[in-house]
């Protein structure tokens, strides 16, 4: 999972700091290390490695976090589970291929 990286400087991620109360939530829900607390509040660590699942803005009690759930990888990954080969994602992994940004390392 760790060279598994989306396109750089495309992931819709943002983050109101000054809203953040540091329950240090986001963090934990996070799958991908995005997130983490300096001095008592969130701060964004790797935000190309954010794949939108969108589970650190559902848990945020002060509404910090937005993100665009499904813009990034992993619709790509969900439609490649349900034998998907096509539709909105412009990422759609083919049945037996690898993510073609994963191979190319973006
Ligand atoms: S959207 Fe998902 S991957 Fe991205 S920072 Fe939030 S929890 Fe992490
Ligand atoms: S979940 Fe929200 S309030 Fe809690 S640390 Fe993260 S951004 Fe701050």
């Amino acid at each position: 999972m760790e060279k598994l990286r989306y396109l750089k400087d495309v992931v819709t991620l943002a983050l109101d700091a000054e809203r953040c109360v540091g329950c240090g939530l986001c963090a934990d829900v996070c799958p991908r290390g995005v997130l983490s607390l300096d001095n008592g509040r969130a701060a964004i660590i790797d935000r190309d490695a954010c794949m939108e699942c969108g589970a650190c803005a559902m848990n945020c009690p002060a509404g910090a976090i937005t993100v665009q759930s499904g813009v990034g990888c992993a619709a790509a990954v969900i439609n490649s589970m349900l034998g998907r080969t096509g539709g909105d994602c412009c990422c759609v992994i083919e049945p037996g291929k690898s993510c073609p940004a994963a191979d190319q390392n973006l």
